[in-house]
């Protein structure tokens, strides 16, 4: 079926203006000022924005981490993430002491076979590397696998990686076709801070300090650009951090980073509340929120990415008030990122749906491997698109459809994803989930496990 949008304004390689767009099938036929064509269904946008679907590079959903498992299955997660113009989610498959990377990565496709209403793909973070592990892994990058997750900390889960193992992943297998997400806070600072977990939420924040992301950042940097490895920070959240990797962002190819909702909006302040360890969450909320908003709206950050890991509250509220390293460690957001990315550009709406456009979509594309076939409208891409309005009705924030708490209580917007086509099939219409059967498709494919 031949699908026109007409009379929107087209926010794409980084450009904007009026245009339509046609798609065909699960394809981009076509997007300009110019077009016209016959079309079975047709749209006029009144000037609504276009833009290639979202991209959300950094989800946790549908896994066990420590004790809790997460609010919000695949099916769940997508859910949300479409009514709110995400049409591509990319989650972690985690080896851990139970289970090998493979039983792992067939753990993750069973779950995901329950149904999703995003396209998936997966970052793998693999903790056991013999030669065989890493013959396994070396097979991947062919079946579409294009990512490993490491991290700097978590020493007592098990999944910490130090300095040595990180300059030889990036070096052996960065040439066989992966790029790395890190997560940059330094465990021996952490270990090393002078604070103490029984004295409440606050406590997470200061056992975290600024300077253990950009003691890691800084090494991580060091190794990336002497192994010539593809680096991508997630989550950075101190200003000190962000600057560190300005110089390397614009000088090397390949090394980029970002940012999520919790780090540009929510106060630290709240964190000394009674129910403060409602937003604990790592790296933790920081101070200085207004520069770090700036340095967001000066092109910091390559990718706009959520960092969605929702607990029940039951399960976040289920904490020994004696130490504050057991409370569910991490906050949904899936909701947040279309509503509060927009928020940094909201006197100038072209400029929002250019840089959601870039840094929401095109950008954690190629990150995760899969542009141009996701984050653009170019003809043969995907016809992945979101239709955004930016003046749709009044609506609070909402980050998760699970029962969890909301970190972001009292936000509102009017910022809506009127219509949402996943590779050209409607499935969110006025901000409203359309799609009866979930039709999401598993990107990569699985080797025999
Ligand atoms: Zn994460």
């Amino acid at each position: 079926m031949r699908t026109l949008l007409r009379n929107g304004r087209l926010a794409a390689g980084g450009r904007v203006g009026p245009g339509n767009l046609l798609m065909d099938g699960e394809r981009i036929v076509a997007a300009g000022p110019e077009l016209s064509g016959n079309a079975e269904r047709v749209f006029d946008l009144k000037g609504a924005y276009i833009l290639p679907g979202l991209v959300d590079l950094h989800v946790h959903l549908d896994d066990q981490i420590g004790r809790f498992e997460l609010a919000d299955s695949y099916l769940g997660g997508s859910r949300i993430a479409a009514q709110n113009g995400i049409t591509t989610l990319c989650s972690f498959i985690t080896q851990d002491r139970c289970r090998s990377l493979p039983q792992a990565m067939r753990d993750a496709r069973e779950r995901a076979a329950r149904g999703t209403h995003c396209d998936l793909q997966w970052h793998l973070t693999p903790t056991t590397f013999e030669a065989r592990d890493r013959a396994f892994l070396a097979t991947l990058p062919a079946l579409g696998w294009h990512t490993i997750k490491l991290y700097t900390t978590y020493r007592e889960a098990g999944i910490c990686s130090d300095d040595s193992r990180i300059g030889d992943l990036f070096r052996t297998l960065g040439p066989a076709g992966f790029g790395f997400l890190v997560h940059c806070e330094d465990d021996d600072l952490i270990s090393g801070a002078d604070a103490d977990p029984s004295a409440g939420p606050q406590a997470h924040a200061d056992l975290r300090p600024p300077l253990a992301e950009l003691t890691a950042v800084r090494k991580v940097l060091g190794l990336a650009r002497a192994n010539r490895a593809r680096l991508h920070v997630v989550h950075v959240s101190t200003a000190a951090a962000a600057r560190a990797l300005a110089p390397a962002r614009e000088g090397d190819h390949g090394i980029t980073c970002e940012t999520c909702p919790q780090y540009l909006w929510l106060d630290p302040a709240w964190l000394r509340r009674e129910d403060g360890h409602r937003w604990i969450c790592s790296p933790p909320l920081r101070e200085d929120r207004e520069e770090f908003r700036d340095l967001a709206r000066s092109g910091a950050f390559d990718v706009f990415a959520t960092d969605h890991c929702p607990f029940c509250r039951g399960d976040k509220d289920d904490w020994d008030r004696r130490d504050v390293r057991s409370v569910a460690n991490g906050l949904p957001g899936l909701g947040a990122l279309l509503p509060l990315f927009w928020r940094l550009f909201e006197e100038d709406p072209d400029r929002a749906a250019l840089e959601l456009a870039r840094r929401a979509a095109e950008n954690p594309a190629r990150v995760a491997g899969l542009w141009p076939r996701k984050g653009s409208l170019a003809p043969g891409s995907d016809a992945d698109v979101a239709v955004v309005d930016p003046s749709g009705p009044e609506r609070e924030v909402r980050s998760s459809l699970g029962e969890v708490w909301e970190p972001y209580p009292g936000f509102r917007t009017r910022v809506q994803a009127s219509l949402v086509f996943r590779r050209g099939d409607l499935i969110v219409a006025e901000g409203q989930l359309v799609e009866a059967d979930p039709g999401g498709r598993i990107l990569p494919r699985f080797p025999e496990l």
